[in-house]
């Protein structure tokens, strides 16, 4: 009998302690007891910890345990396979009509259904969290939120949850949330030390901003390239939320930021005014209220940036909703000094704790009012589609089915409308094939997401950009596109199956892939895998084959059946299998003399050796841009790389590799000996594959000569101009991020599977190098009139016309090829990205 009485004192005991450790955070605010606060499930009080995103999971599943009020769904996996949940609440009446109210959501946001009664309809409101895994209080804030908004006695809390349906998601980025909270924990001290210095606040390579493959997933709501986002824009498009938020934390010396943003030059041009001159300014009052009752400091209107399609609190914005970014003074750590005293961890939990609440406020004062927008938003955007004199753009490449079938499901995924075109034709001088081009009508509800994919941006009210200018995702995937007007649509369709290719059975020669195809580098590496050699084809020609005469590009594979070392059916069978695999087109042939062009036994078809790569990480390195290298080879070819720490390069025997990739980076911690170590290597036969300022370092230690474009007269800067516009003046110089038009020696290596001259490349450097000296290694140059779209100064621009894009420096035996543009850039330039597997198959006949 002392058991269930002493249990009964227990949990007493435990709720007044929960009461007490949540009083910081609610003061004087009523709580259900019934249902555990976080600090009372985790045992310690919410702040002192950095939590582990597998317990902010079990948090929730305990909530969706206790009460009908909260559900708890998985939406997908991170790729390091942890669960990415949505904690669903409501009232218990709600979430019995939960699928009720999604579908009359989704009737409101579709102008071409009858409008819902709006006046009974709940807010939908999306509270995301955490994007930036170091950004910890926005995973501590969600929970508490939750915590609240289920437990809260209080009338706001009551009439949220009649009168609205809350998704939390506590993280958008578990994988960097649980890398940097072990950094805050496995460091904090006993007492914590707020210094600056110490090693709690600074964390090592590659830190816990980004995902597993060091990608921003706040930059991915738009390309798409992992499952975190990927998942969630689906989940997004299922329930078109009226409000939005997207936490974040800035510099420890900062106060805090919340909507509006700064005006025109930081909004996103396809958005409409009324988002940011009513909308925001409603909400904004409702964040400025609750933020000074806690006395706690903030800013509007400066700084942070809205236009790019990708972040977090820009996509909702081109979906119909409110999409709202806030940053907190970050404690990075559990306490850290700053100007204004000590910022404990508690603090920043706090600031979003407080503007969650009043987020849910005020989407619940305008719950009719965003309602009304949500339909407007839609009607307007097919109205002005009906009146875009581009009436349809046209686009596929007839060389590359897989690049097609990936822009084709990528323009699905964000719930575009595509229909097949019927006919071949030519647009804009490009010509469009029928079976391999498809129609994007202006007209249709998301025509706002139409223009983001093709539309060209030049004219900017603003020169000082935070992130990317350009985001012209047709040019991304390396399309052919146009306006088409007057062309017909076909069906509508709702995916692209991989073609099925008949493979030529019986006896062959020698068989021959095309490179054309996104993924013919992929085959590649598959055969060689399997041990079976393979050469390529170094110019044009034309074989009879299964399908009579066929020509050939250079670079075509060719598969010898006179120089296997597994039997001839083996090789076959294998590459029949990989084949399928790989959604590949394989040719056979009897002979070796060929209809045109060269035989193959040429000396101009050469065996491609398989790639053995390592690539330079570490402190110092470009992480952003090593990851995209890192995320290409794994994710998209199957390719292992090793990626070494620079302080462990000393270890390294190059001998063993015969590819080295040097990401843009600082490189000057390594010693004479390791320079030697690489030169040598690389005189002996290696390719170093060299991003942007690596370039930098690999002329100033003598590996190569490349020389930087100077202008013959530079623009004469003002001799002085007030202290207060320094930043804007400065930050115009830089090249944020845009889309040019680059021309290729088609006939050079680097261009193999390419079949036009001119490609858009992006380019976010502001270094600019001359063509070589040797008039056949710079295969890739910018053109005289490049600017495709997004913001460049006069004088950047002036560097840039007929600079190099690629250039390939010899070195004894080996060579260095030169990256000044970003071939990989966030995982979507599929266009580009076979100029750097080019580099990795065929850097040996490159100089
Ligand atoms: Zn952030």
């Amino acid at each position: 009998m002392k058991r269930p009485l002493l249990g009964l004192i227990f949990g007493f005991i435990l709720t007044l302690q929960a009461f007490a450790q949540e009083e910081y955070y609610f003061p004087g605010e009523k709580f259900d007891p019934a249902i555990p606060s976080p600090s009372q499930f985790l045992g310690y009080p919410i702040g002192d910890w950095h939590t582990r995103y597998d317990l902010i999971v079990k948090y929730f599943e305990k909530l969706d345990q206790l009460s009908e009020t909260a559900q708890l769904q998985t939406i997908g996996y991170t790729h390091e396979h942890r669960p990415k949940v949505i904690l669903t609440i409501a009232s218990a009446k709600n979430m019995g009509n939960l699928e009720q109210i999604r579908q009359k959501q989704l009737q409101l946001a579709d102008p071409s259904q009858p409008k819902p009664a709006i006046a009974d309809m709940p807010s939908i409101i999306h509270l995301g969290y955490g994007v930036h895994g170091n950004e910890p209080s926005s995973a501590e804030a969600a929970m508490l939120t939750a915590y609240w908004l289920m437990a809260s006695q209080s009338d706001l809390a009551k009439n949220l949850r009649e009168n609205s349906v809350v998704h939390i998601d506590p993280t958008l980025n578990p994988d960097g949330r649980d890398r940097h909270s072990l950094w805050a924990n496995s460091n904090k001290g006993f007492p914590p030390v707020a210094d600056p210095l110490d090693r709690e606040h600074n964390e090592a390579w590659p830190n816990g901003r980004t995902n597993h493959y060091w990608f921003d997933l706040n930059r991915d709501w738009l390309p798409l390239a992992h499952p975190e986002s990927k998942v969630k824009v689906e989940w997004y498009h299922q329930w078109y939320p009226n409000v939005t938020t997207d936490f974040h934390e800035m510099g420890t010396n900062s106060t805090y930021f919340f909507e509006p943003t700064k005006p025109y030059g930081s909004e996103n041009p396809v958005v409409p005014r009324k988002n940011y001159d009513d909308i925001n300014p409603r909400f904004a009052k409702y964040f400025a209220k609750y933020m000074d009752e806690i006395g706690s400091l903030y800013w509007t209107k400066e700084v942070f940036d809205n236009s790019y399609p990708g972040y977090g609190s820009t996509y909702p914005d081109i979906h119909g909703g409110l999409g709202l970014v806030f940053e907190t003074a970050s404690s990075r750590g559990h306490v850290q000094s700053s100007q204004r005293g000590d910022i404990t961890f508690a603090f920043t939990i706090r600031n979003h704790v407080v503007n969650s609440l009043a987020t849910m406020e005020a989407a619940l004062d305008n719950r009719e009012y965003m309602h009304e927008y949500l339909r407007e938003f839609f009607q307007t955007a097919v109205a002005e589609g009906a009146k875009d004199p581009a009436k349809n753009y046209i686009f596929g490449d007839e060389f590359d089915e897989s690049r097609n079938r990936l822009f084709v499901q990528f323009l699905l995924d964000h719930q575009i409308k595509v229909y097949e075109n019927t006919a071949d034709l030519t647009a804009s001088g490009q010509s469009f094939k029928k079976g391999k081009s498809w129609v994007v009508p202006t007209n249709q509800p998301q025509y706002r997401m139409v223009r983001t994919m093709f539309e060209y941006v030049k004219e900017f009210a603003d020169s000082v950009f935070y992130d990317a200018s350009a985001w012209t995702m047709a040019a991304a995937y390396g399309m052919p596109f146009s306006a088409a007007p007057t062309v017909k649509t076909g069906s509508q369709i709702s995916e692209v199956k991989a073609p099925v290719f008949s493979f030529p059975e019986g006896k062959a020669y020698a068989y021959l892939i095309d490179w054309s195809d996104y993924y013919a580098p992929k085959m590649l590496f598959d055969l060689q895998k399997a041990g079976i050699h393979v050469e390529s084809v170094h110019r044009p020609f034309s074989s009879q084959t299964q399908d009579g005469k066929v020509d050939f590009p250079a670079g075509t594979l060719m598969i010898p059946m006179g120089f296997q070392k597994l039997k001839a059916e083996e090789v076959s069978a294998k590459i029949k299998e990989l084949a399928a695999k790989n959604a590949q087109k394989v040719y056979a042939v009897q002979t070796g003399l060929n209809l045109s062009g060269i035989d193959l036994g040429s000396n101009l078809v050469s065996a491609v050796q398989q790639p053995k790569v390592i690539m330079m990480v570490g402190l110092g390195i470009n992480a952003t841009e090593a990851g995209e290298i890192w995320n290409l080879l794994d994710q998209h070819f199957g390719m292992p790389i090793t990626k070494v720490n620079m302080e462990q390069f000393g270890r390294v025997n190059l001998h063993q590799y015969n590819t080295l990739i040097l990401p843009s980076g600082n490189y000057n911690s390594l010693s004479e000996g390791q320079v030697n170590h690489l030169k040598d290597w690389v005189n002996r036969g290696g390719t170093i594959i060299s991003m942007k300022s690596a370039s930098l370092w690999l002329n100033q230690k003598g590996i190569t000569k490349e020389e930087a474009v100077k202008l013959e007269k530079e623009e004469q800067e003002p001799a002085a101009l007030p202290f207060s516009v320094r930043n804007d003046f400065e930050g115009a110089k830089e090249v944020g991020g845009s889309i040019y038009l680059a021309e290729m020696d088609l006939t050079h290596p680097i261009a193999y599977g390419y079949h036009r001259k001119n490609l858009p490349v992006y380019r976010n450097t502001d270094i600019f190098i001359k063509p070589s000296a040797d008039k056949y290694l710079t295969p890739i140059k910018y053109t005289s009139n490049p600017h495709l779209g997004g913001y460049i100064s006069k004088t950047n621009l002036e560097k840039l016309k007929q600079s190099a894009g690629v250039v390939i420096s010899p070195a004894g035996q080996g060579r260095v090829v030169h990256f000044f543009d970003s071939p990989n850039f966030r995982g979507t330039w599929y266009g580009t990205n076979k100029l750097f597997l080019n580099a990795i198959f065929h850097g040996d006949n490159m100089d």
